[in-house]
């Protein structure tokens, strides 16, 4: 009856220890077999055995540990070089591991999939973070890499810089480059920094019929993807993401509000101070203001933006957001041009004439998305993949380990082939 509980195939159980307030510990040995050395195949004789101890699933409520009862075997040739070895069984737990295989499985899915944090799973495991980080890094791997058909061919393929980490006593910022299936939004992979040079070995290695499917190009509004395109992917039409575009409209804006706010009250915002006040309202989309709001905003920047600096750099913002409302590319590439003068005009404040020369430069990357008509699924998946991460981030120990999870999380990984990858 025990054995049936306990569900583990060819194991008897050698008892059970309880210790009150302790967790649970079953302990199980392997069904004796008779094992041939791997060397020279002479039948094996046991040496000696030892236990080890493994984080198992909670049974009844309780925290329960494997003790499995190893057996050493020996080569009773004594020319042979084989020595000792210890019993291995996959389906107990995977070598080096310290979880049980389905207690490590069960806390793949917690964490890649449900989005658990490893902090709650270790709790509810009784054991501590590296326990299952390890595990989820293990299993994890080998679900996202180990899957040839995590994703086929691409038609529109993005390129987004990430801030993975703020290392040690100064949070040193640590970037990463997230390749995006931008039209199923999905995350294809994750590489090391921001410049070129990853991302084109990553493209490179993913063969010519690849290359070739890949019909668009999204990048932000900057240099370097933008050369990893037009080396890997010469034919891809390059399209600035919209999402970038409108973050930069409202960075000019932050921009604007902070320079007007020391100008005006000769220091940096403070809590009471009308423009500090504003900095939300500001770069909230005008249709979720509610009428409230709205006037409240005019009445922050009546109070703190006399010149009307800020004002104008709202504005801004908003008439770029409103790019995206057309929907015939002509008329957009007029819009971008028009909008890309005036907002160069010499009474705009300096940010929002920036913002104009950017928009000016990029102005065919823009009206790229206009011709392009693929759905943009990218923002959602990414924005939230950015989020989770930025509020781990401090969690992420490694780029491997970001890179799992990420990918686990973002990467439309094949969750019915988590019950057969064989960990790495
Ligand atoms: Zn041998």
């Amino acid at each position: 009856m025990c054995e049936l509980l306990v569900g583990l195939p060819d194991v008897n159980v050698l008892g059970l220890d309880d210790v009150p307030g302790g967790p649970l510990r079953v302990h199980v040995e392997l069904r004796a077999s008779t094992v041939g050395c791997p060397q020279c195949g002479v039948v094996a004789h046991v040496k000696d055995r030892y236990q080890v101890e493994l984080v198992d699933l909670p049974a009844f409520g309780r925290w329960t540990r494997l003790v499995w009862h190893k057996r050493r075997w020996r080569c009773p040739d004594a020319d042979c070089p084989k020595g000792s070895w210890s019993e291995q069984d996959s389906r107990l737990a995977a070598s080096r591991q310290a979880l049980s295989d389905r207690a490590a499985r069960w806390a793949t899915r917690q964490v890649g999939e449900s989005a658990s944090s490893v902090n709650k799973v270790a709790d509810e495991l009784g054991c501590d973070w590296h326990t299952v980080n390890d595990a989820v890094i293990a299993y994890g791997t080998a679900l996202v890499d180990d899957d040839p058909e995590r994703y086929g061919l691409v038609r529109a393929l993005g390129l987004d810089e990430t801030l993975f980490v703020r290392e040690g006593e100064y949070h040193r910022q640590r970037f990463s480059t997230s390749i995006v299936d931008v039209e199923r939004g999905q995350l294809l992979d994750v590489v090391p920094g921001r410049s070129g040079v990853e991302p084109t070995a990553w493209l490179n290695a993913q063969g010519p019929e690849f290359l070739a499917h890949v019909a668009y190009g999204t990048l932000d509004l900057s240099g370097p993807y933008r050369a990893v395109f037009d080396k890997t992917l010469p034919y891809a039409t390059q399209v600035a993401d919209p999402f970038h575009v409108v973050k930069l409209a409202n960075q000019k804006l932050d921009e604007c509000r902070r320079r007007v706010q020391t100008e005006v009250f000769g220091h940096r915002g403070r809590k009471l101070d009308p423009l500090y006040r504003a900095r939300r309202l500001l770069t909230m989309a005008d249709e979720r203001l509610v009428d409230k709001g709205r006037e409240k905003l005019l009445g922050l920047l009546a109070a703190g933006d006399p010149k009307g600096e800020v004002m104008t750099a709202w504005h801004a913002k908003e008439v770029v957001r409103s790019i995206y409302d057309l929907d015939n590319e002509i008329v957009a590439l007029q819009f971008v041009e028009r909008l890309g003068h005036d907002l160069q005009d010499e009474s705009s404040p300096p940010e929002v004439r920036s913002l104009g020369r950017t928009l000016l430069r990029w102005k065919h990357h823009i009206v790229a998305w206009h011709e392009a008509h693929f759905t943009n699924a990218r923002s959602e998946t990414m924005n939230n993949l950015i989020k989770r991460t930025k509020r781990a981030a401090f969690g992420f120990r490694s780029f491997r380990n970001y890179r799992v999870r990420a990918l686990l999380y973002a990467g439309k990984p094949n969750w019915d082939l988590l019950a057969t990858v064989i960990p790495r």
